[in-house]
């Protein structure tokens, strides 16, 4: 068995241990006598599994009383419709728009009423997070919407927006428990796991209780409704049974690192190997605005396609995989979650030196 470093921005590496506690029980379930996945979610021991991941999420983000968590479906994108069609009372939000994320959801939130876009930073490709000290927001604007990591280009708000006593309702899905978070200052936290927590095909969202409710937009189907999932806690319909167990199994891991003020420490010390040798190599260079710089994902370019692909495929033969750039950004792109380990940058930044010699 040979394990590459893998930098892909989602599905993304998940802690070995984990996977390796996962394979020990796949056939039979601390004593079960079956796999996980072949459970019924009504089941005692599914029921601990669920309730066990939801107590240490709880603790992780420290999440106050008056907040659910729920395990959805339907990826981060489903967000983008049911957000609205559960909070747009007045039929109108704002939008701060700083990449293809929130632009998905800026055009999506425009089916079911007034979506404002506030601000942007399209117009230098989404490379910085606009100001968004004094945003011109609606008196009457039910939320005020942000992508708070943005995947693609490698932003990260370092202070979340004025939203001026509006409800803010927060993508995480790629900065999810890389860091603590003030929970309180949210109403809606969301993503998807893949990115940062477990396998493709759960969404977390962390909501506060107020924002529950009978009243949403005609016509919201029941599966869209928090308070459906919300009432019956996570369990209306099946959840995604296999991927809440690996997510509380991340849960535990983070745990046992120290937590997320632990995470932070680790992940600051990891993005900073890889961008202080941006800052110094003649050869490659970050693509965004330094202030606004993620933790989690790092563009980068050389400055010449050629030299782009051959450093992309090279990397690839020596173990690095998965460091293409996003279609609309080009370059590289190295995504540094929770489950890349330091020695995986130190040694990406080793081979990118060696290739910057010889190139
Ligand atoms: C990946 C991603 C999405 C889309 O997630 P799906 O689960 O594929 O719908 C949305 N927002 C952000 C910030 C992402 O990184």
């Amino acid at each position: 068995m040979s394990r590459v470093y893998n930098f892909s921005a989602g599905p993304a590496v998940l802690p070995e241990e984990v996977l390796r506690e996962a394979a020990e029980e796949m056939l039979d379930y601390q004593g079960s006598g079956m796999s996980v996945m072949e459970m019924s979610h009504r089941s005692k021991v599914y029921e601990k599994i669920i309730k066990t991941a939801e107590a240490d999420l709880r603790e992780l983000m420290k999440i106050p009383d008056n907040y659910k968590v729920l395990f959805l479906q339907g990826g981060a994108s489903q967000q983008f419709a049911m957000i609205p069609m559960n909070l747009m009372k007045n039929k109108k939000a704002a939008y701060i728009v700083t990449g293809q994320w929130a632009k998905k959801a800026f055009q999506e939130g425009q089916n079911y009423g007034e979506a404002v876009k506030v601000a942007s930073s399209e117009d230098e490709t989404f490379s910085y997070i606009p100001d968004c000290s004094n945003l011109d927001i609606p008196e009457d604007a039910d939320y005020v919407y942000i992508c708070e990591n943005n995947t693609i280009y490698g932003t990260k708000y370092k202070t979340l927006p004025n939203t001026k006593g509006h409800t803010l309702v927060a993508d995480v899905s790629s900065c999810f428990l890389s860091e603590p978070v003030d929970v309180s200052k949210y109403g809606i936290i969301y993503g998807g796991v893949q990115k940062n927590i477990g396998p493709a095909g759960v969404v977390i969202v962390i909501i506060r209780e107020d924002l529950i409710t009978e009243d949403t937009l005609p016509g919201t189907p029941t599966m869209l409704k928090y308070k459906t999932h919300a009432d019956a806690e996570s369990l209306y319909n099946t959840p995604p049974a296999y991927g809440i167990y690996i997510c509380g199994k991340v849960f535990q891991w983070l745990k046992k690192q120290g937590g997320l003020d632990a995470m932070k420490a680790r992940n600051e010390e990891k993005a900073k190997i890889l961008y202080d040798f941006l800052d110094s190599s003649t050869m490659f260079k970050g693509t965004v605005r330094k202030e606004d710089r993620s933790l989690m994902n790092v563009p980068f370019v050389t400055g010449n396609k050629d030299l782009d692909a051959k450093f992309v495929k090279e990397a690839e033969a020596a173990g690095f995989v998965n460091l293409k750039g996003h279609r609309t950004v080009g370059g590289m792109r190295a995504s540094i979650y929770n489950a890349m380990p330091k020695e995986g940058v130190e040694k990406l930044v080793a081979f990118m030196k060696k290739f910057e010699e010889e190139n």
